[in-house]
């Protein structure tokens, strides 16, 4: 019985929507099913404006072009995160600025975000690991003191709040994704939320291709032309249509996940008692969304042994983030902000576990034991 890292959950109306979408003979992008996935993230999100894309990584293209960067601009951003965060603000010709995290969330560490500062730093981005967010309070108040942006990415964070407020609604962007691999999914697939209502309009133009087709659609301008620097970030109507009986369920995926969540974490509250793991901290007031079961591991040689002897057993768990500041392109492109010594120690530390809706009891005990009686020798 082998029990596989993930497995996408499907609501079973994905292909009667599709088949919808093929009836109308609408295929192109912005048809009925993309209107109401945007409608359903702007309720949920209070987000001036949502626009679905290709993929997070789409969305934070399309911030990065938003925020006008120059080449030699710095962005701010943890190391210990996906190389895309990195990636959309290079393209731009800008610097990533990487600093380190903190020990309890693994989200950047806000306290270190201010020093990292220069006359040169345009923006702020901050990850928010595993669905918890990042001390946003605080990073928005920063950003205020030094008139900078803050585009979030919340590739992991659907569903999830930080005092209330739902993820990616707070910095001026948000940047969501829909990969198989996330809670909400459409195979690739990720959206842009904008917060700032002055950049509404352009985020529209840049994502047609730099025209103003959308307002042309609208009926808003007679005819629609080439206004500004874009590409094609909106994805067709079968896509949107496959995400919407997605966001249709997105309660009840939510809530499953978080009784499997749940169950994890009491099933290892025994280990953390005894030193051996490390569990996930949720600080007060933030509601997460059971994005992912990560235990931290005492030592590197523990986590490879760990990962190989699930292996054998048929247990899906990996591991993750390579540090961005010692990556070849990391280092090509970017600079570290002093050292990053949690970064580097988490990253060698963290286990990720089989963490989807279907996943049964037995299955999730067998994780938790197998781990235990490899820990135990
Ligand atoms: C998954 C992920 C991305 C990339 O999302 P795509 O939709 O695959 O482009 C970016 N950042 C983080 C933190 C992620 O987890």
């Amino acid at each position: 019985m082998k029990i596989p890292f993930n497995k996408p959950y499907m609501s079973g109306k994905e292909l009667s929507y599709i088949a919808e979408a093929h009836f109308n003979g609408m295929l192109a992008g912005d048809g009925p099913f993309t209107k109401r996935c945007h409608n359903w993230l702007e309720e949920r999100t209070g987000a001036e404006k949502a626009l679905l894309t290709h993929s997070c990584t789409a969305a934070l293209e399309m911030a990065a072009l938003l925020l006008d960067l120059k080449p030699g601009d710095e962005v701010i951003m943890p190391s210990y995160t996906f190389a895309s965060t990195a990636n959309a603000f290079v393209l731009r010709g800008a610097v990533p600025v990487f600093v380190d995290i903190r020990p309890d969330t693994l989200n950047i560490d806000e306290n270190l975000i201010e020093t990292a500062i220069t006359s040169k730093t345009k923006a702020i981005v901050p990850v928010h690991y595993a669905g918890v967010a990042c001390e946003m309070d605080v990073i928005m108040d920063i950003a205020r003191r030094h008139g900078l942006m803050v585009i979030e990415d919340a590739a992991q964070g659907i569903m999830s709040s930080n005092k209330g407020r739902p993820l990616g609604s707070i910095g001026h962007l948000g940047c969501l994704s829909f990969h198989e691999t996330k809670n909400i999914i459409s195979g690739e697939g990720g959206a842009l939320l904008i917060n700032d209502a002055s950049l509404a309009h352009r985020a529209e133009i840049i994502r047609e291709k730099g025209t103003n087709r959308s307002q042309f659609f609208r009926g808003q301008v007679d005819k629609y032309t080439w206004c500004d620097v874009g590409s094609s970030y909106l994805p067709g109507e079968l896509i949107a249509a496959f995400l919407w009986a997605q966001m249709e369920a997105a309660d009840e995926i939510t809530h499953r996940r978080l009784a499997i969540w749940n169950t994890y974490h009491q099933a290892f509250a025994a280990l953390e008692h005894d030193g051996q793991v490390r569990r996930p901290i949720v600080p007060h007031g933030c509601s997460h969304n059971a994005h992912m079961y990560y235990v931290q591991l005492p030592d590197a040689d523990t986590r490879n042994r760990v990962v190989r002897r699930l292996k054998d057993e048929g247990i899906g768990a990996i591991f993750h983030y390579i540090p961005l500041h010692g990556s070849p392109a990391g280092l090509k492109f970017g600079r570290s902000h002093g050292r990053l010594p949690i970064t580097e120690s988490v990253a060698a530390r963290v286990l990720r576990l089989p963490l989807w809706i279907g996943i049964t009891n037995a299955q999730i005990s067998k994780v938790v034991d197998t781990l235990a009686k490899v820990l135990a020798k």
